[in-house]
């Protein structure tokens, strides 16, 4: 049956001397994955369809085994994103958290949305770090974690001071510090912006400032949470973790030398 589906490509590999093997993250069907033909050749029409993000629309002959991806056509080539190294590792790192998290052909229409837009925001030249993190705090719910972040996780109290408690599974408020010795300690900045990312709509992200140090704090938080309860190991957060010390280096070194 040949059909026209909307999607994000977020994994390609090769198969054989001129295939390429292009899963697409879908609007319509979820996640799937596609034999396209010839595409590894420079001069193939699938050739600049399939590369990695790509948003587009595209027209597949599916049938009981591996469809094959017949044409697409480009809706936005997420060029500013592969044109720029520590940009492609943000949308690696997420597109490779939404392939763990799915199964293929389950429909998430919502899932769609947030990585899209993550992806524009990315590609727009929004803080790359904040696009990241907002999408983690986003994935949780995907994944089926539900951290208590809109009052404290102990005694349900919203007032006062917070911090994070990985093992109580959310903020703990000042009076209940003493529940969880393994508290982490944030600055009241970074606990508002868990909780903004969390709840609000990606749809009304302003123009968004968030300091180095601040940054930092949730880079801790969401990774200490993760690597409790997600279960998912990813070789792209490496890959963006080392990125990002080489970067903070770089620029200490430039610092240092004005
Ligand atoms: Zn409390």
């Amino acid at each position: 049956m040949l059909q026209k589906i909307e999607g994000i490509v977020i994994r390609t590999s090769d198969y054989g001397e001129t295939n390429k093997v292009v899963t697409i993250y879908t609007r319509e069907k979820g996640k799937l994955a596609f034999m396209a033909r010839g595409a590894k050749k420079p001069n193939s029409r699938l050739s600049s369809v399939t590369q990695p993000f790509t948003h587009g629309s595209f027209l597949v002959q599916s049938g009981s085994g591996l469809g094959t991806l017949q044409q697409g056509e480009m809706m936005t080539s997420m060029r500013h994103i592969r044109e720029d190294l520590l940009m492609s590792a943000h949308a690696a790192y997420m597109a490779e958290l939404l392939d763990k998290s799915t199964e293929e052909k389950k429909p998430n229409p919502y899932l769609y949305e947030l990585f899209e837009q993550c992806l524009h925001y990315l590609n727009e030249g929004y803080d790359a770090e904040v696009i990241t993190a907002i999408f983690e705090m986003k994935m949780l719910q995907v994944i089926g974690l539900h951290p208590e972040l809109s009052g404290c996780a102990h005694c349900g109290s919203r007032e006062g001071r917070f911090a994070f408690s990985i093992r109580e599974n959310g903020f703990l408020c000042h009076r209940c510090f003493e529940v969880d010795p393994y508290l982490l300690p944030l600055s009241q900045a970074a606990i508002k912006l868990l909780r903004l990312f969390y709840f609000f709509d990606l749809k009304r992200l302003g123009d968004i400032k968030v300091k180095e140090e601040t940054k930092k704090e949730l880079r801790t938080a969401i990774s200490l949470y993760y690597d409790e309860y997600s279960g998912i190991y990813l070789k792209s957060r490496r890959f963006l973790d080392q990125m990002e010390r080489m970067q903070s280096f770089l620029m200490n070194k430039e610092q240092e030398e004005d």
